[in-house]
């Protein structure tokens, strides 16, 4: 049976490990694509312009969203991300699947444009264990910490009307079963 390229959103409250999932994901498979998002928040330490975001400013984002440019975007915490649809299409052009990780919103504005869609949520093993990984992360703020948990929890009760949920515990079996769940809807035949 052949492959197709499909288009998969993950989600999941900041601190989940999602970044890491997917980066994992991606040395098992490197022509996977993933798109770079456009952001208005400032660079962390480390990261790089047009690697892990395009960062851009505030006017140049409206700009964007004015020429219809993204695919989605939303403001998370306090500021504004989105997808670029050229990115989006590049990869699929390429043959590629392509893995959106975006926050929730974003992934039901993708699913209302593109129904085939498949959203994969990744879940903490249970509320303090998000807390804890958060708080070690040590990139927030006490303040945006805040933000973050309260996004989390509005989040987490989303999880249920996602395809399908993934719990990142053991990061190994998480990654296993992200990998094999993007090579089942890869596999499955058009329509079903
Ligand atoms: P961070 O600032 O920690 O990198 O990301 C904050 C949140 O923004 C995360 O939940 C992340 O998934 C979300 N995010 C990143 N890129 C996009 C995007 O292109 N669109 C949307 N809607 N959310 C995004």
């Amino acid at each position: 049976m052949g492959r197709r390229p499909r288009l998969f959103v993950v989600s999941g409250p900041a601190g989940v490990g999602k970044g890491t999932l997917v980066a994992r994901v991606r040395q098992k498979r490197p022509l996977l694509g993933l798109p770079v998002s456009a952001t208005t928040r400032d660079p962390r330490p480390g990261e790089v312009n047009g690697v892990s975001y395009h960062f851009i400013s505030d006017p140049k984002f409206d700009e964007l969203v004015k020429r219809g440019e993204f695919l989605e975007w939303a403001q998370v915490h306090d500021h504004r991300y989105g997808t670029l649809k050229s990115e989006v299409d590049a990869c699929l052009a390429r043959g590629e699947s392509v893995i959106l990780e975006i926050d929730v919103q974003g992934g039901i504005n993708v699913h209302n444009m593109y129904p085939d869609t498949v959203r994969i949520f990744i879940e903490p093993p249970s509320w303090d264990v998000l807390v804890d990984r958060l708080r070690n992360r040590g990139t927030e703020s006490e303040e945006s910490l805040a933000i973050r948990l309260r996004t989390a929890k509005s989040e987490l009760a989303l999880a249920s009307t996602y395809d399908v949920r993934i719990v990142n515990d053991d990061l190994d079996a998480a990654v296993s079963e992200l990998a094999s769940t993007l090579e089942r809807y890869e596999s499955e035949e058009e329509g079903i």
